[in-house]
């Protein structure tokens, strides 16, 4: 269709962690229409997401005034507010009065109970910059470490592992770098949903001659393409992979050179993984051992192999022992370091790389800088002009229990949705319910505003300026297409007001200059400043100087540990928290839509979007369907040891017998109502992917 606009911005994709830059087109203050640019994420390319999901920016349900809670309101966990008519439990206020309470709330409460009182959570959704304040507000003005995000339920233990084994907790290489590898595991991720725009380079690679080999419980399309697809049975990455570093080892198909060289542990490893033989590991995962030898094969003796991951390795109790073994099928190969090779946990969020670069977890300083070291914790304290807090904060289980105990009172939320993304919905939902006062910061009445004592009308993606770092380690800029509606407000701005409200005295003036400062702390933005973003628009970190492209591929030289030497942890066979039993005989696992977008608060309200997926479903094997004397498309409750919800049923051949999936983006049914919030004891996320349910006709 020809569009007449009135301008055209160049900026980047606010939904997923590809990072596809964007030509916005604008009429009439308004987006009309949203191109594909020459990025080096996407080559023009866009998926529908990018292209057609911009009309929730100016959708009715968008908070344009200050909003604060009616004395007689209530603040029940179940409590529903209507977003359309907020009144009976909110009422306008004048930003003075907004910012006063929110901040004189947090304040009362410091004051009262002490730093560890409060705690934060932050957005992989906003910028780098927003990250990076909102973190140094908690760190500085709270005085807590107390502080995190959505990173917890995404990538948290593939973060761990990386950082255990090679130092570095980014991708090693950008995910075009299939195009030049020989052989492509996917594992636990569905990118033709999640990161379509990546898919396409996967397919090219095996369209034009790369071995493709796609392993995930559940059928997907990408497997159309693969040349292996392992549907392998729920929770037993770690046996599979296991069996794969078994036949690597036992039949020498290792780098002893590159092992000698850069990786320490490999006694250990091969210790480990001898009982894992592939016949032994055949009834455990469901994979014949003769397919098992093949791809290990394949992956070893590939002159370049490449590894990407999702949150089927992520989210589990032993997530972190999954990305230890894919990390290992790595290392001892020597498939690392080169073009065509390396590991590649792809990234969920458009930013959940940048604000978790930017700080905003609760164990370290911007760029992994631990909190407890005493030096590096010296040299923040120099630069914010207060002591801080040198014992790690909770995460975001962790904080909404600590809420249940009593000992966290208030909270500051920017653009996050615990309340919908939290596992053990009802849980959350009790803990916001509890809190003594919780500011939120966002662009909708989010099922989390609806606990809040005072809500802060913000800005959305296509709104504001920033940096948004994806999953291939490239720092973008983002630029307002349109103007923020009504009394909305900059969160740059609101994050100010409050810290300012605190007493911490912050004078920037402009977004540009909390690049710089933040870029004075990341050594990884050395060579990166506001003027080359502006100018080149995406940069890959790290860069070598100012004039030098950024480095694609990690690790050519060694690693960033303190010897520069990589390191095995093996890993055991351990079950998932909560087996199917009798009482509840099926496997429940949870994700996204290509359509929808984690909590749905945006993509819901996205009229082509939610016109192409408007109902909650659950999908199940017709033929579990018709052996539970169930019909497909009737209304069906679906429980579990922490509750139920009530949605369609759906004939899905892709799901395996004895599973179920549900996208967890419906309000009207949310799926993390029935999760399990047990966590992984090293990334401490939780178990989205795995636990006991029963299915009944409603
Ligand atoms: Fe946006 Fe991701 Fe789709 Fe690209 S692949 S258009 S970044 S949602």
């Amino acid at each position: 269709r020809t569009v007449v606009a009135d301008r055209h911005v160049d900026s980047v994709c606010p939904w997923c962690g590809v990072g596809c830059l964007t030509r916005v087109a604008v009429k009439d203050d308004t987006i009309v229409q949203v191109d594909g640019r020459n990025g080096p994420a996407n080559e023009n390319r866009l998926c529908v997401k990018g292209r057609f999901g911009h009309d929730y920016i100016r959708h009715p349900h968008r908070l344009t005034v200050p909003l604060v809670r009616r004395e007689d309101a209530p603040k029940r966990g179940d409590i529903t507010v209507d977003p359309a008519n907020p009144w009976t439990v909110f009422r306008e206020a004048t930003w003075e009065e907004a910012l006063d309470r929110a901040a004189g709330g947090l304040k009362r409460i410091l004051d009262a109970h002490g730093p560890g009182a409060l705690a934060g959570f932050g957005s992989a959704k906003g910028s780098n910059e927003e990250a990076y304040l909102f973190q140094k507000l908690v760190r500085q003005g709270f005085g807590t470490n107390n502080v995190d995000h959505c990173t917890r339920l995404c990538h948290a233990s593939s973060v761990a592992a990386l950082m255990e084994g090679v130092g570095s907790a980014a991708v090693s290489a950008p995910f075009n770098a299939a195009l030049e590898a020989d052989c492509i595991l996917v594992i636990g991720a569905r990118p033709a949903q999640n990161h379509p725009v990546a898919a396409t380079y996967f397919k090219q690679a095996a369209k034009g001659g790369a071995t493709l080999i796609v392993a995930d419980p559940r059928g997907q399309d990408l497997m159309r393409h693969a040349t292996h697809a392992l549907r392998f049975k729920p929770g037993t990455d770690v046996a599979l992979l296991n069996a794969m570093l078994n036949v690597i080892i036992d039949e020498r198909l290792y780098d002893e050179q590159y092992i000698q060289g850069h990786v320490d542990g490999f006694t250990a490893l091969r210790e480990k993984v001898a009982a894992f033989t592939p016949e032994a590991i055949e009834p455990v995962c469901g994979i014949p051992a003769e397919t098992i030898r093949t791809v290990a094969r394949t992956y070893a003796r590939a002159e370049r192999s490449i590894i990407f991951w999702g949150m089927g390795v992520s989210q589990h109790v032993h997530g972190t022992d999954n990305s230890r073994c894919l990390i290992a099928l790595a290392l001892i190969t020597g498939q690392i370091g080169r073009p065509g090779t390396g590991l590649h946990p792809l990234r969920g969020q458009n930013n959940v790389q940048g604000a978790s670069d930017a700080g905003l977890i609760p164990m370290v300083f911007p760029d992994y800088q631990s909190v407890a070291d005493d030096d590096i914790r010296a040299r923040f304290e120099d630069l914010w002009g207060r002591p801080l807090d040198p014992v790690r904060g909770l995460t975001v289980v962790e904080i909404i229990d600590a809420i249940h105990e009593g000992s966290i009172r208030a909270m500051y939320i920017m653009g996050e949705n615990p309340a919908m993304s939290d596992p053990d919905q009802i849980h959350a939902r009790e803990a916001l319910a509890r809190l003594e006062h919780l500011v939120v910061q966002d662009i909708f009445l989010t099922e989390t505003a609806w606990h809040a004592d005072v809500v802060l009308p913000a800005s959305a993606h296509a709104e504001k300026l920033g940096t948004y770092t994806n999953t291939n380690r490239q720092v973008q800029l983002g630029r307002p297409a349109v103007p923020l509606p009504g009394k909305a407000r900059q969160d740059v701005a609101l994050i100010i007001e409050i810290a300012n409200r605190l007493g911490l005295g912050w004078t920037y003036a402009d977004v540009g200059e909390v690049y710089e400062e933040m870029r004075s702390v990341m050594p990884s933005l050395a060579h990166i400043s506001w003027e080359r973003v502006e100018r080149e628009g995406s940069v890959t970190y790290p860069a070598p100087a100012d004039d030098a492209p950024g480095t694609e591929i990690l690790f050519a030289q060694g690693y960033p540990t303190k010897d520069g030497r990589a390191r095995l942890v093996p890993a055991d066979l351990s079950p998932p928290d909560e087996l199917p039993d009798a009482e509840f005989p099926l496997v429940l696992t949870t994700g996204r839509l290509l359509e929808h977008w984690h909590t749905g608060s945006m993509s819901r309200r996205s009229s082509v979007l939610d016109a192409i997926e408007p109902e909650a479903m659950v999908a199940m094997h017709p033929g579990e369907i018709g052996r539970r004397g169930l019909a497909a498309g009737e209304m069906v409750r679906v429980e579990t040891r922490r509750g139920t919800i009530t949605l369609r049923l759906m004939a899905d051949r892709q799901v395996a017998e004895g599973m179920i999936f549900i996208p967890f983006c419906y309000g009207e049914a949310p799926a993390n109502v029935l999760t399990n919030p047990q966590l992984d004891p090293f990334g401490k996320i939780p178990e989205f992917k795995f636990c006991a349910a029963r299915i009944t006709p409603a």
